[in-house]
Parts: C-alpha cells; sequence; structure tokens
C-alpha cells in the first residue's frame, strides 16, 4: 500500500485499455485475454469510517463486482436531448461507482469498458464477467424513449430532440440468468436504496405504447422490471442488474444527471445495496442454495415464482 497514487497501466495488443481514477489507492491490473474489452481491478486502503465494520461483516476484500460501463465510445447508445451520446453519462457514472465501492472497501471492483460494435460487445461483457468470477454485476446506463415520442426543439443553435414524459430511474433482470433469485434481490436492494434517498422510477414500461420494449414490473415498490432476454443479464452466471440512472432525454432530468450531488447520491444508492447484497450472502446465509433458507431479514425475502 502506498499514501500516494500509484498508477500502473497495461496495453493489449488488441485494444485494452485502462481507465484512470484521482484517488488514493494502488492498482493491481488484471486482465484477461478478451479482444476489445477493457477493465481494471484495483485495491484500496480500507474505508476508515462508519461503513467499515458493515463491509467487513461480508469480506468485501474478496467480493467482486463488476460495474458495466453501458454501450461503446463506437456505438453510443441513446443521444440526450442536449445531444450527448448516452455512452459518456454511463461512463461518468460508472466511474463513480467504482471508485465509490473500492473506498467502501470492495478492491476487486471491476469497471468494464468494451469497445466495438453493439452486438459482439454484449457477449464479450458476459464472457469477461464470467471468467472473473464476478459476485455481481451491475451494468450503468441512462434511458431515452422510443423515437415515436421524441419532440423537436433546438439546443445551442442544433436542432435536437426531447421527451419531458418519462423522467425517473428503472432496474430490470433477467429471469434466465444464472442466479435469477439473487439477481432480483439485488435489483430490490438498489431499488430501496434510491428510493429511500427522495427518487423515483418510471412506470412507463409497463404501457402498451412502448410497444416491444414494454416489461412486466416485478416489484412495483421500487421499480424493478424483468427483461428476460436482455444479453447481458441473460448470459451472466453471477447475480446482474442493468440500471437505467435516469431519462437523459428529459431536459430536466439531463441537468440532474450532470449535476455531481445526484451522481453522488446514485453511487451511494449502489454501494450502500453493494454492502447489504454482500453481507446477505455470507456463507451462513446460504442463498441460492437448495434446502437452505435465506439468512436476510424479513422485508429482503422475495417471492419469486420462477426462474426460465
Ligand atoms: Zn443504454
Amino acid at each position: 500500500m502506498t499514501s500516494s497514487p500509484s498508477f500502473r497501466t497495461f496495453r493489449a495488443p488488441v485494444g485494452l485499455q485502462l481507465c484512470s481514477r484521482a484517488i488514493n489507492i494502488s492498482i493491481v491490473l488484471l486482465v484477461l485475454s478478451l479482444p476489445g474489452v477493457a477493465f481494471s481491478t484495483a485495491s484500496a486502503e480500507p474505508a476508515n469510517d462508519g461503513r467499515r465494520r458493515s463491509v467487513a461483516k461480508c469480506d468485501a476484500a474478496q467480493f467482486r463486482v463488476i460495474v458495466d460501463v453501458g454501450h461503446t465510445a463506437e456505438a453510443h447508445g441513446a443521444m440526450s436531448a442536449r445531444s450527448v451520446p448516452e455512452y459518456e453519462f454511463n461512463l461518468r457514472l460508472a466511474k463513480l461507482i467504482e471508485r465509490d465501492l473500492i473506498e467502501a472497501g470492495f478492491r476487486k471492483t471491476i469497471l468494464l469498458i468494451t469497445e466495438g460494435s453493439a452486438a459482439k460487445g454484449l457477449l464479450k461483457r458476459a464472457t469477461v464477467a464470467n471468467n472473473a468470477r464476478a459476485k455481481l454485476f451491475l451494468s450503468i446506463h441512462h434511458d431515452s424513449v422510443p423515437d415515436s415520442l421524441l419532440e423537436d426543439w433546438e439546443y445551442d443553435g442544433r436542432p435536437s430532440h426531447f421527451s419531458d414524459k418519462f423522467p425517473g430511474h428503472s432496474i430490470f433482470v433477467s429471469y434466465r440468468n444464472g442466479s435469477a433469485k439473487l439477481s432480483r434481490l439485488f435489483g430490490t436492494l438498489l431499488g430501496r436504496q434510491l428510493k429511500n434517498r427522495g427518487l423515483t422510477y418510471t412506470r412507463h414500461y409497463t404501457e402498451a405504447m412502448m410497444g416491444n420494449r414494454r416489461r412486466q414490473l416485478v416489484d412495483a415498490d421500487v421499480g424493478v422490471y424483468r427483461y428476460d432476454q436482455l444479453v447481458v443479464l441473460r448470459t451472466t452466471r453471477m447475480p446482474a442488474v442493468l440500471l437505467e440512472a435516469g431519462s437523459i432525454i428529459s431536459r430536466d432530468e439531463e441537468l440532474l444527471l450532470n449535476s455531481a450531488d445526484h451522481q453522488a447520491l446514485i453511487g451511494a444508492a449502489v454501494t450502500e445495496a453493494v454492502e447489504t447484497f454482500c453481507a446477505a450472502r455470507l456463507p451462513t446465509a446460504a442463498i441460492g442454495t437448495p434446502g437452505k433458507r435465506l439468512s436476510v431479514p424479513p422485508r429482503l425475502r422475495l417471492g419469486l415464482q420462477h426462474s426460465q
């Protein structure tokens, strides 16, 4: 351990890249030989605050979380009301979440940055996560609306599009994931932490106008939707959740998502949800082990019907 930042970078032959962090950490770089995917692992001094005890309970140091940056620089996802690519929002927030998790003691956290086309990237992400034996996969996205709902406006002298009707975050899980029950559990924990911080989820995914993007709301209290076919959730073996952190096509919410305070709020919600989830997965909890009961507080027990 050092008291000053110490970074080492590795550039693999096929376009791997390492994100940089301006925090007090030493880097231990681990690279899997998968083209077009970049990630780093980091170790850090344990957080010297009130969270340390709860983290220690769950052996955070051994609990690997993958924070997946949704989309790629080349295939950037949605476009915001002010014509900023979704990928930029995803990358910024994912880096913040990575930093928060490391500071909370989750020093094996991986920030996963993927390059290249969208379709290939989805499978790469799941392969990396499976090979890294992660305990949790969290994909970070920002939302928009179907094109038919867009309205025209001009921003900074340029024509652009917006929709102010459906602000809010949303959480997705796949019942075809390798750990579907635990995915649902983490989705609920995350939704609860966001709700506790005054954030409201969007309900428009239940509406008919969403067409093939219509989803089943499986937790109406905190906004968890079921999306079985989503590749990164379906093909990962560990618990996996996709967070749409907010709507960047909503003009007001785009500004909110740009604010450091709001980003910090989301980072804190994710970190506390991961801490609770990690603690619930202690060996004695035996969650997901046939014949054993969930050893978590009753309010966390979930009524899952089935996994496909
Ligand atoms: Zn996205």
